[in-house]
């Protein structure tokens, strides 16, 4: 009898080990230790906390997102090692006359030089593409990688401020190759890896390339993306990821941050939804200063 109750003692502990799980909400009132009987571990799953109810993680969600949106968005300006011109000039796409003729004719219409060399159909989009590459050190994207259809659950809000495109998304090796036109955004890299688990990697495609991509870009079933106008309180922003909570019957969430926006993940058997807060000044000063080269005439080599 006592060696049939020994052996009956490590289900009993596995059990109560889910049974007494401890919900991560300070002001949590709920005292029963056998909620998650029957049907195992409910509530949600928040990084390493767990809330026993929606509730508890609209309240205890509150100051992750106090500082996700105080943290000050400072990334680092970057500069590359070599110029535009100077990689232009080293990978023989321009000669030094019209690399001179380019930098007047720039600094005359108070633009970039990028923009004026695509302007006077002095470089292609493929070779100012290579070189940025080549100043940021990632590779430059294969061609025959364009076209293909992408499942993706990245948000299209946060792909389009960044000017990028999802060019493969393997859920199964937890792997996305990332094609950015204009440099590398590692705020939306790391937020990203946060928020699907996966490894991202990124290279350069052309502004052509973005655009034919991105309509090829499927959402994952399931999957819908919102974005709030309005970052608001911590406590207004836990409330609205709660109301979501409810609505996918979540048992999991995930709070990251993109640049200027806090982007939040629900998910749960009846769906997945992102929910992005904007802040309310991005509008005027936060869209990527790619976005004034985004009108480029585009030459055709
Ligand atoms: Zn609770």
């Amino acid at each position: 009898m006592e060696l049939a109750m020994k052996s009956f003692w490590p289900v009993v502990d596995r059990s109560w080990k889910s049974m007494r799980a401890v919900c991560d909400d300070a002001s949590c009132h709920n005292t029963q230790l056998m909620r998650s009987i029957p049907g195992g571990r409910t509530g949600i799953q928040c990084g390493d906390r767990w809330y026993c109810s929606v509730d508890c993680f609209a309240r205890g969600s509150r100051a992750e997102l106090t500082s996700l949106s105080n943290a000050h968005f400072n990334e680092n300006p970057r500069i590359p090692r070599m110029s535009m011109g100077l990689t232009l000039l080293a990978k023989g796409y321009l000669n030094v006359e019209s690399l001179r003729f380019a930098q007047i004719e720039s600094e005359r219409h108070r633009e970039t030089l990028e923009t004026t060399l695509t302007r006077l159909c002095l470089v292609s989009e493929k070779q100012l593409a290579a070189a940025r590459a080549a100043q940021w050190g990632y590779p430059v994207l294969a061609q025959d990688r364009i076209g293909q259809t992408v499942e993706s659950d990245i948000p299209q809000y946060l792909l389009q401020q960044s000017a990028a495109v999802p060019l493969d998304y393997s859920v199964k090796a937890k792997r996305i190759l990332l094609g950015f036109v204009f440099r590398v955004d590692h705020s939306l890299l790391e937020s990203i890896e946060k928020v699907t688990g996966c490894k991202v990697v990124p290279c350069f495609i052309t502004a052509t390339e973005l655009a034919e991509q991105t309509k090829r870009v499927a959402t994952f079933p399931s999957h819908t993306e919102t974005v709030i106008e309005d970052l608001g309180l911590p406590e207004r922003m836990a409330r609205t990821a709660g109301r979501f909570a409810v609505e996918v019957a979540a048992d999991h969430a995930v709070f990251s941050r993109c640049r200027s926006h806090v982007w939040a993940r629900v998910s749960g058997k009846r769906g997945k939804v992102d929910i992005i807060f904007r802040p309310e000044r991005f509008a005027t000063s936060e869209v990527l200063a790619n976005s004034s080269v985004q009108h480029e005439i585009v030459c055709s080599f």
